[in-house]
């Protein structure tokens, strides 16, 4: 084998290995981009939702091994005869008046701290602690995306271990209207575009959403995070109520938030997605060695 040939070899071994983030690999390459990833559904620094720090490589940050190997992770395409919670669950938030709540631009999504609103949901007692968009969905239902989620994320009153996570999709419709929370928002957006930016929520109505959880089927399984550091235990409820957004909201919100959705995992107790894609690493790094090899060979016989 020429020496050319070797180096190439293992350059592109290690090249396929850092971006396709194995579990095995071990030195610099995986060192590169390893940073603490604190929280979850949101505030996170370090990682993107493209490139070398997006959803494939999320196990490389500190503690978010779960990213990569967890086997209960979110989101999930929903099937409708998925298990529905009881119809009593409650998450009656009140709506949002003058003294406001910070609605703050993350750099990952776009999350108003509203914290301390009560939820039972599965017979535990939760409280609200955040809401946050993402564009597209990340959950599909039946296979089909929406525009846009919203994630309203609850800690445990009694345990705040426990994580609960009641999700709702947002789509445009015939009539080109907006919830009223979704309008309030969209003016709202335009003075945090950029990371770091924060403006404070006031006169928020929520009675879309009250409708969407206390009055709808909701779909429940057993999750995570869908950011890093990927926890898993989380509880999900994803509405079957579909919020409205018009056309010129949405485009506002998709102007800010850009892509942030992560791709869907494999479902409840099956192999992470990540995983199983990194067990074919070795033949996929053998094959593209191979073909250059056979290049090189060519043209040092021409
Ligand atoms: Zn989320």
């Amino acid at each position: 084998m020429h020496f050319s040939t070797l180096i190439s070899f293992a350059t592109i071994s290690s090249l396929l290995y850092s971006a396709l983030a194995c579990e095995s690999c071990s030195g610099s390459a995986k060192n590169l981009h390893r940073r603490e990833a604190e929280g979850g559904e949101g505030g996170e620094p370090g990682f993107t939702y493209l490139g070398l720090t997006g959803p494939v490589d999320w196990n490389q940050f500190e503690g978010a091994q779960s990213c990569g190997d967890g086997k209960s992770q979110s989101p999930i395409n929903i099937e409708s005869t998925m298990k529905i919670s009881a119809y009593g669950d409650v998450g009656e938030y009140a709506d949002i008046g003058a003294t406001g709540f910070n609605f703050t631009n993350t750099g990952h999504t776009v999350e108003v701290f509203y914290k301390g609103q009560p939820a039972v949901l599965g017979g535990v007692e939760y409280e609200l602690q955040r809401f946050h968009f993402h564009t597209p969905s990340e959950h599909r239902l039946d296979n089909e995306w929406f525009p846009m989620e919203v994630h309203f994320v609850h800690q445990g009153r009694n345990d705040p271990s426990k994580l609960a996570v009641v999700g709702l999709f947002i789509d445009t419709n015939e009539e080109n209207t907006s919830d009223p929370m979704m309008a309030r928002l969209a003016t709202l957006l335009q003075s945090i575009e950029k990371p770091g930016e924060t403006v404070v929520a006031t006169h928020v109505p929520l009675s879309g959403v009250r409708t969407g959880i206390t009055g709808a089927k909701k779909f429940t399984y057993p999750g995570s995070l869908t950011t890093p550091p990927c926890t898993e235990g989380v509880s999900w409820y994803v509405s079957n109520t579909i919020l409205d957004v018009s056309i010129s909201d949405y485009k506002i919100f998709k102007r800010v938030l850009g892509y942030n959705s992560r791709n869907l995992q494999s479902g409840p107790g099956q192999q992470n997605v990540v995983d199983f894609a990194a067990q074919f690493l070795p033949s996929v790094a053998n094959r593209v060695a191979s073909k250059k090899q056979k290049r090189t060979a060519r043209r040092f016989s021409a």
